[in-house]
């Protein structure tokens, strides 16, 4: 994750200057993928603009608070048994390559450990 070589503050996604300082220095620092629950929800059709996923239909996305980075927010797609997805559950994270699916981005995928 982002962090600002000035003051510290977490930065994701990450930007190009500091929000709180404007500093334009960021350290990249290893951060555990574990976090909790901070929303979710489940989709239930293929959009548009996520066709990659019409398969996965329904499929459960995540916004995950990280506190060892600050609280910073990532986003991902719950992997496993979707039925304990609840906000406040604990997850961990799994960084997956590039592909068609995410639209040749990196991305990450959570699962629910607690
Ligand atoms: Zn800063």
């Amino acid at each position: 994750m982002p962090r600002c070589a000035s003051c510290d503050h977490w930065t994701w996604p990450a930007h190009f200057r500091c929000g709180q300082c404007g500093s334009w220095e960021f350290a990249w620092t290893p951060v555990t993928l574990e976090g909790a629950i901070f929303s979710w929800t489940r989709s239930w059709y293929a959009f548009d603009r996520v066709m990659e996923r019409k398969e996965d239909v329904p499929y459960v996305s995540l916004v995950v608070e990280l506190p060892q980075a600050g609280g910073a927010r990532v986003m991902g797609v719950l992997t496993g048994d979707d039925s304990r997805a609840a906000i406040g559950a604990k997850v961990r994270g799994t960084i997956l390559p590039p592909s068609p699916k995410t639209k040749h981005y990196p991305s990450v995928t959570w699962a629910i450990v607690s």
